[in-house]
């Protein structure tokens, strides 16, 4: 494949209705080198996760959805389109598992030896389900996690503080500007000279220190001052972490997002970036211990700063977990991000709500941040984020915006684009969808389920419930993957795309799936204990049979 891929824009359809039309572009948005970190390898981020199996099933599906009925259901398995069945309007027109394994056999090298022979590919979260929308997709949860962090420990702002973090990935690269949204200074370990630029020319990362020294110089006089700013220095973070603490650099926040959930996809320590991929390839066990002795070092020091009174949180990378493989015992004294910042969020059931501009005019999106801040007039957290992201949030690929929304708030957006599309306030239909990173639709006991109150962290009956609720409710497409965010054997989890075309028959279903999809979230957090979840309920009257008997 050597052209590149980019989704069509404008309101001339290339499919058969826009129900079609919506998976299909954003397939291909999730493959546009804006977007996509190695597209000529289909793979959108997260290390390997991919947006189809391999090229003849990427095309094999883009002809399947240019000519699909609206009676007509797409399967997708791991990436290639398996069938088309005969269904009705009210169904997904496309339905998706990715790299689900039966449990005994969910673990990487079963994996590898599947996807070797073609059989499987990893998804991912967002990837293989056709809804990433570049690194805007984590920006907000990133600045939403900074913010609360903020909020418990440094009196509401990062002011005067520096964060030291590594991964300037397609996840990772959000971290320096919403560091720098709260007002902090951000130090970035990155081994990829290209990645570090593309966040540089994104305007996610301000600057790109020449090395260490003058990193260091650059995040304490700008600590000093009081003054927001990322810097990003290009090294191992096995090797720089700890060469952070043995100087004694005052690091108030330690956290991580290299690609760490896959051993082959973390860099170890003493290999070349040019070695890189054809040494994990060729070597994978030998490669796996070198890159989980590294993580070991890396969490040590990690242990190091939070020994030293600094705050430091695993941010959903599975970090922990093999670092704890690689003989790290203490991997385990610092907590996720989810216990620790983000739970009382998931009670209500908030999440991270998207949505994207099929015509490709980023007017539709400014329409629809302004139609967000007339909805919901008293959120002054929601109204500082869009007006922020507004002005410091370049798209990639099609125009997209991300807000956190809870129960009883999604559907009330949903409908209003939904009016904007038929009223011609907006020039094309938008896709609405969500991260599977969401209240009701994971279970990952290392990252959103982690320390449940119940102990229910590993139940992963949720969100298979919750593909099933979204299929009833009327979704445009649903998924169902494992392994995403935390990899293999430690995450099973759901998503869905529901199209706003402005017609009646897309405003009911938007209005339940909009509706079933975050009361998701409530039901589970009532289910395992939760007070503020009970008191959601209680307030928006989901209907809960078990709740307080
Ligand atoms: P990515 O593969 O696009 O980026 C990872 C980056 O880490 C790469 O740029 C790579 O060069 C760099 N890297 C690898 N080893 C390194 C080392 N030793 N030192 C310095 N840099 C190193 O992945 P991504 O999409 O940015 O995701 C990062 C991680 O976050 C993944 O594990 C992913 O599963 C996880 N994730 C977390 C969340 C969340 O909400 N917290 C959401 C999605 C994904």
């Amino acid at each position: 494949m050597t052209k590149p891929i980019r989704a069509a824009r404008g309101t001339q359809l290339t499919a058969r209705s826009w129900a079609t039309e919506a998976p299909l572009r954003m397939l291909h948005n999730n493959l546009d080198p804006e977007v996509a970190e190695r597209p000529e390898d289909l793979v959108v981020y997260g290390g390997t996760g991919k947006a189809a199996r391999d090229w003849p099933s990427f095309h094999a599906i883009g002809r399947e959805l240019s000519t699909l009925g609206g009676d007509e259901t797409l399967l997708v398995q791991s990436g290639r389109p398996v069938g088309v069945l005969r269904t009705h309007e009210w169904a997904p027109r496309v339905l998706l598992a990715n790299s689900n394994l039966v449990p005994d056999w969910a673990n990487w090298p079963e994996f590898r030896r599947l996807d070797a022979l073609g059989l499987t590919m990893y998804g991912q979260m967002t990837a293989g389900s056709w809804i990433y929308i570049g690194t805007q997709g984590i920006l907000q949860g990133t600045y939403e996690t900074f913010a609360e962090l903020a909020k418990q420990r440094f009196g509401g702002s990062l002011a005067g503080t520096l964060t030291v973090t590594a991964g300037l990935g397609g996840m990772g690269g959000a971290q320096p500007l919403a560091v720098t949204m709260n007002d902090g200074v951000a130090l970035v370990v990155e081994c990829d000279p290209h990645r570090a630029k593309r966040r540089l020319e994104t305007r996610y990362l301000d600057e790109l220190a020449d090395d260490l020294d003058d990193a260091i110089r650059r995040v304490i006089d700008a600590k000093r001052a009081r003054r927001a700013l990322s810097v990003a220095v290009i090294g191992n973070a096995a090797e720089i972490l700890p060469e952070l603490l043995r100087r004694g650099v005052e690091v108030d926040v330690v956290t991580d997002q290299t690609s760490a959930h896959d051993p082959l996809a973390y860099l170890p320590k003493g290999i070349e970036m040019d070695d890189w991929h054809d040494y994990a390839e060729k070597k994978p066990d030998e490669f796996t211990d070198r890159s989980r002795d590294s993580m070991a070092e890396h969490v040590d020091a990690m242990i190091g700063f939070l020994d030293a009174g600094a705050e430091v949180f695993d941010y959903g990378n599975s970090l922990r977990g093999e670092a704890k493989l690689g003989g790290c015992e203490r991997a385990f004294d610092f907590p996720g991000f989810v216990p620790a910042y983000i739970r009382p969020l998931f009670c209500e059931g908030k999440g991270p709500f998207r949505w994207a501009a099929l015509s490709g005019d980023p007017a539709d999106i400014a329409a629809t941040d302004r139609a967000i801040l007339e909805l919901f007039p008293e959120n002054e957290s929601l109204a500082r984020w869009i007006k922020l992201a507004g002005e410091r949030v370049a798209f990639q690929g099609l125009p997209a915006r991300i807000c956190w929304l809870g129960y009883g708030e999604r559907h009330l957006a949903g409908l209003r684009f939904n009016e904007m599309v038929a009223s011609g306030e907006l020039s094309a239909p938008v896709v609405i969808g969500r991260d599977h990173l969401d209240c009701g639709s994971v279970a990952s006991p290392y990252r959103e389920t982690e320390g449940m109150a119940d102990g229910s962290d590993a139940i992963a009956d949720w969100p298979l419930l919750n593909a099933l609720v979204n299929t009833a409710s009327g979704a445009s497409w649903v998924s169902i993957h494992h392994g995403g965010g935390v990899g293999m054997g430690r995450s099973i989890h759901a998503g869905q795309v529901t199209v706003a075309d402005g017609t009646p028959l897309a405003g009911q279903k938007i209005e339940r799936v909009l509706t079933n999809d975050p009361a998701m979230g409530v039901l589970r957090h009532v289910d395992a204990g939760y007070e503020r979840a009970e008191q959601v309920a209680a307030e928006r009257d989901v209907r809960i049979p078990m709740m307080g008997v």
